[in-house]
């Protein structure tokens, strides 16, 4: 059991100036209970906190560190800006350009892009250009899925308000929230319902398109394929929100894996390479109502600075020149079997999702395919599972609603030794 004093003394401390202590609610580990940890340093698949007790991470900083964290090139590149070029300059840089370059060339549906500094960022501008460019009001979300904190999102929004077991949050209008209509993940009937009864009205459809807010749901590429169809149809934006599946799940991102092509695309997290970054992107006939060019406002003091543009182009780089993707494959279907061998020997029979390095083990033996079944896995259960890993130096993230990453430069040892935790966590869970 690691020794956390410091970090309880820096949380007591963090309470009386930053609301709850953390800067982002799920940090606050309110639904597994226990002391937030406060790391000190990471390296590759590893942190150190502040008591100097070392974790193996598989929430990579929710989903950016699919090469690890300090990746030693992602590094040298970023001090080679910050020494030899600058952090910001509010001018254009040439490395916007490169980077807008080479995202048209790997996301399918990009031909312009506009990068910003949060995947939130991406999806606010991504469904204010969407009701700009239709002249409509209404967006069409999906239960559970989580696009940022933006007021449109804010309803039925996965993981972070799911942990703390409000839907919805006060502060967002009532004029707002009923702009927003939720449709049920991987049912096309159910947003096909809504459309009939807002005809003409719905700006855009907004979908993670594989869910990683409500643990990992993966779309049914029929449905995906149906939502195009019926984007098509009555003239509705569809919108990809690939802020976590982008980069990670195929380096085009769920769009290349599932080859459906969307209108609109947000990204965020892995073309950050650690640092804030985010980007909304896709047809040039759409982008092109985006201000200066277009009446579609919008901007930022940081956007496109040189410092997190570095960090994301080298971790595309190198993306591009490793080709990761196999050996991730490779090292998350171990993790999925190893803990499905460990689940056979205790005669439980949990779900698990999966899709590439993306991953959730659900503590319910419910098929989870969308929000309700989502919300049938026992939270009670992954609290002591969670704590039982961590006991055993394995970071998860502290919530059951979470996707597990896993990374790059997790090696075989690492893999053997989760899997190894997860039988005994499985045990200390029940
Ligand atoms: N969209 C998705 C799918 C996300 O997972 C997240 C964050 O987890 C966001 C948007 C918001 O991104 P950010 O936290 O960078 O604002």
């Amino acid at each position: 059991m690691p020794q956390l004093t410091k970090s309880a003394e820096l949380f007591e401390l963090a309470k009386k100036f930053i609301p709850g202590g953390v800067n982002s609610p799920v940090r606050a580990f309110k639904s597994v209970g226990g002391t937030p940890i406060y790391m000190a340093k990471g390296e590759g698949a590893y942190m150190t906190d502040v008591d100097g007790n070392t974790y193996l991470d598989y929430v990579g900083s929710w989903g950016p560190f699919i090469l690890g964290s300090m990746q030693p090139r992602v590094t040298a590149a970023i001090e080679y800006t910050l020494r030899n070029i600058g952090s910001s300059f509010g001018t254009p840089i040439e490395m916007e350009i490169e980077i807008a370059e080479l995202l048209s060339r790997i996301v399918p549906s990009i031909e312009m892009v506009r990068m910003v500094n949060s995947g939130t960022e991406a999806t606010m501008s991504a469904v204010r250009l969407a009701r700009g460019y239709t002249g409509r009001d209404k967006i069409i979300k999906f239960e559970g899925c989580y696009h940022g904190h933006g007021d449109s999102f804010l309803i039925k929004a996965g993981s972070g308000v799911l942990t703390l077991g409000s839907p919805d949050s006060p502060g967002v209008t009532k004029g707002t929230a009923a702009d927003t209509l939720n449709a049920t993940y991987n049912d096309i009937e159910s947003v096909r319902l809504l459309v009939n009864e807002n005809k003409g009205d719905i700006a855009a459809i907004i979908i993670e398109p594989v869910a990683g807010n409500t643990g990992v749901i993966p779309a049914k590429k029929e449905f995906l394929v149906a939502l195009r169809e019926l984007c098509d149809q009555e003239g509705i934006v569809l919108i990809f929100d690939e802020v976590m599946c982008g980069f990670r799940v195929a380096l085009g991102g769920a769009q290349e894996l599932y080859g459906v092509t969307p209108d609109l695309t947000t990204m965020g997290k892995i073309i950050g390479g650690g640092l804030p970054v985010g980007a909304f992107g896709g047809k040039r006939q759409i982008m092109e109502r985006v201000a200066p060019l277009g009446d579609v406002y919008q901007a930022g003091t940081l956007s496109g600075n040189p410092l997190a543009l570095t960090a994301g182009l080298e971790t595309l780089k190198i993306l591009m020149e490793e080709n990761p993707y196999p050996e991730l494959e490779r090292k998350a279907a171990f993790l999925e079997a190893g803990f499905r061998d460990n689940m056979q020997k205790l005669g439980l029979n949990y779900v698990q999702n999966r899709v590439g390095s993306m991953a959730c083990l659900f503590f319910t033996e419910t098929p989870v395919v969308d929000y309700k079944s989502a919300i049938t896995a026992d939270s009670a259960k992954y609290g002591k599972y969670f704590h039982s890993m961590l006991d055993q130096g394995i970071y998860l993230a502290p919530s059951q609603f979470e996707a597990m990453f896993t990374s790059y430069v997790h090696s075989d040892e690492d893999l053997e030794k989760t899997v190894k935790a997860n039988y005994n966590a499985l045990v200390a869970a029940h």
